[in-house]
């Protein structure tokens, strides 16, 4: 039987519930069970793919190609497993499954509504995770705060859970924020005690109450949130902001909270957590390092959600290399403006990652340029990569409209182009390549150097691709195919030689990299920084473009 930790929000969102679940899951591994994480957005939109960053932040990519919400990318990076499909429900599957078995006539003449029909789809697909993934506690996180409209046929369906699967296979989460009153100096469990009343008005009674908060919690708060939420003592766990998240699950290791819970399920540890490797981690996070400047060029950089999983992996081999990855970001569309050149020449690497349509994509180019003229490490993710080949192809072929089809339909110089099966596709959801493809890298490149492998496979989002009909006229003149889809078909990593590091990868490594196994492909990008940073004298040339005017002076 398949046992189920629930995590509520309440007071507000955002305040870690995706990283306290993935903690827990990670204590519960240590432990030598077999966890699965799957989170419930309670939006109409059927995933997050179709949503812009601004509302969403990053789209995560999985193995099997699903597009999911950035908490799937916390659970993976700190439990260390892959997750599938069924691990991200939204209402919008849930509506448009309970719809679509109506119109076939699956109700048989039913009043369709949301308790049972929505409620026993929500419930289906929470049973499926533990049976796909073959998971004996599978933790399930609600988006949102307890109180929203759209979470209540989610909550609905959790509470049915504790008497569908027993009283002992269920455990109640609930997360909250303890507000701080700068005036008084004190820290506030009011709103908590009304979120707690908040979820008992829909039946459900937390088990543990992990209280978030910017400032230490004593005793004397723990007993008041103990006594007016009904929860016992010892669980009630604050969870101060640390200065590293990777804190988190040794924290709540600390508090017993695995304990807590394994005791609810009636489980006893199979082993005794071993957090050496761990504790290193956090230890070498904290420690001071030299620092390396690295200038991530994107649309999206007012939210630095919408780069998730690139900053992790940048700090996951900065890490590994002992340097702090200090970011400097900048608007792609103001490099067109003549803005934020500073930043790039200061940086000792550029990383240009994934994106859609043509805002700020020729700011992209410029800085492309200049890391190709200047010599400065790059790394191209995606379209960061079809910006490599476009810029790398103005050059080779001496004709500023080499593009991507995607910027511009009538392109002369179409070197980056939809593949003949994308042509036809007129949705929107979920058709592009997306996922696991395998890639075959070539002996005596870059890539293949930092792998040390003949092959992987890595997840990819996209739906453009490298135009072959241009392979061999840019290969003459210095562009390195050093991945390759296994059938030839496809350009998977693309270097410029006589660069000291400039590749792009058509996929997103960034969804692979782990804070103790950092990607090879971002390892030997800070090496590339770190490298050039010390030998940097001086900041580097501008493009010839932005040469003729004064920098600062533009509006
Ligand atoms: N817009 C590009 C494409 O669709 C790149 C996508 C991406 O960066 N994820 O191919």
């Amino acid at each position: 039987m398949t046992q189920y930790v629930f995590f509520t929000g309440g007071v507000v969102s955002s305040v870690g519930k995706g990283v306290t679940a993935a903690a827990l899951g990670r204590l519960l591994k240590e432990r030598g069970f077999r966890v699965a994480v799957q989170k419930l957005d309670p939006y109409l939109n059927v995933d997050p793919g179709t949503m812009s960053p601004y509302q969403h932040g990053e789209v995560y990519v999985l193995d099997d190609g699903a597009e999911t919400d950035l908490d799937l990318g916390h659970y993976e990076r700190f439990i260390d497993i892959s997750l599938s499909r069924v691990c991200n429900v939204t209402s919008g599957q849930v509506y448009a499954e309970v719809i679509s078995k109506e119109r076939r006539g699956d109700f048989l003449g039913g009043t369709i509504q949301v308790i049972p029909h929505v409620t026993n789809e929500i419930k289906q697909r929470i049973g499926l995770v533990g049976k796909n993934l073959d998971a004996e506690i599978v933790l399930v996180e609600v988006g949102g705060t307890v109180g929203d409209i759209e979470s209540l046929p989610f909550l609905e369906a959790l509470r049915q859970m504790r008497s569908d699967v027993g009283r002992n296979n269920t455990v109640y989460i609930h997360v909250t924020w303890l507000p701080y009153i700068g005036a008084t100096r004190e820290l506030k469990t009011k709103p908590t005690q009304h979120s707690v009343r908040e979820l008992r008005s829909i039946g459900i009674s937390p088990d543990m109450i992990v209280a978030r908060s910017d400032y230490p919690v004593d005793g004397d708060l723990r007993s008041k949130i103990s006594l007016f939420c009904d929860v016992e003592m010892r669980a009630v766990v604050p969870l101060v902001t640390l200065p590293t998240v990777y804190q988190v699950p040794l924290e709540l290791e600390h508090a017993g909270v695995a304990d807590f819970v394994l005791e609810r399920l009636g489980l006893t540890p199979r082993k005794q957590p071993n957090w050496e490797d761990w504790e290193d981690l956090v230890a070498r996070a904290l420690l001071s390092k030299p620092k390396v400047r690295i200038a991530l060029v994107g649309k999206y950089v007012e939210l630095r959600d919408a780069y998730m999983s690139v900053r992790e992996a940048l700090n996951h081999a900065g890490l590994a290399l002992g340097r702090e990855i200090e970011m400097l970001w900048v608007h792609s569309a103001e490099l067109e403006k003549g803005k934020g050149w500073e930043a790039l020449r200061e940086a000792d690497g550029i990383v240009v990652p994934g994106g859609f349509g043509s805002r700020g994509i020729e700011g992209k180019i410029l800085a492309a340029n200049y890391a190709r003229e200047n010599k400065v490490p790059y790394l191209g993710l995606c379209l960061g990569m079809q910006v490599m080949v476009i810029e790398f192809a103005r050059h080779a072929l001496g004709s500023e409209e080499a593009n991507s089809t995607e910027f511009d339909r009538g392109t002369p110089h179409p070197v980056i182009d939809l593949m003949p099966e994308q042509r036809a596709i007129a949705d929107m959801g979920g058709t592009m390549r997306l996922g696991l493809y395998p890639c075959v890298l070539q002996p005596g490149t870059r890539a293949a150097e930092a792998y040390g492998l003949e092959r992987t496979e890595e997840r990819h989002r996209h739906r453009f691709e490298f135009n072959n009909a241009y392979r061999e006229i840019l290969g003459k003149q210095g562009m390195i195919y050093s991945g390759i889809s296994p059938d030839g078909r496809l350009v998977e990593i693309a270097e410029i030689a006589n660069h000291p590091f400039m590749l792009g990868s058509q996929f997103h490594p960034e969804f692979l990299s782990r804070p103790n196994r950092p990607h090879p492909l971002f390892r030997a990008f800070i090496s590339a920084a770190i490298q050039y940073g010390g030998g940097k004298n001086g900041k580097g040339k501008l493009p010839k473009r932005e040469e003729s005017s004064s920098i600062q002076t533009r509006p």
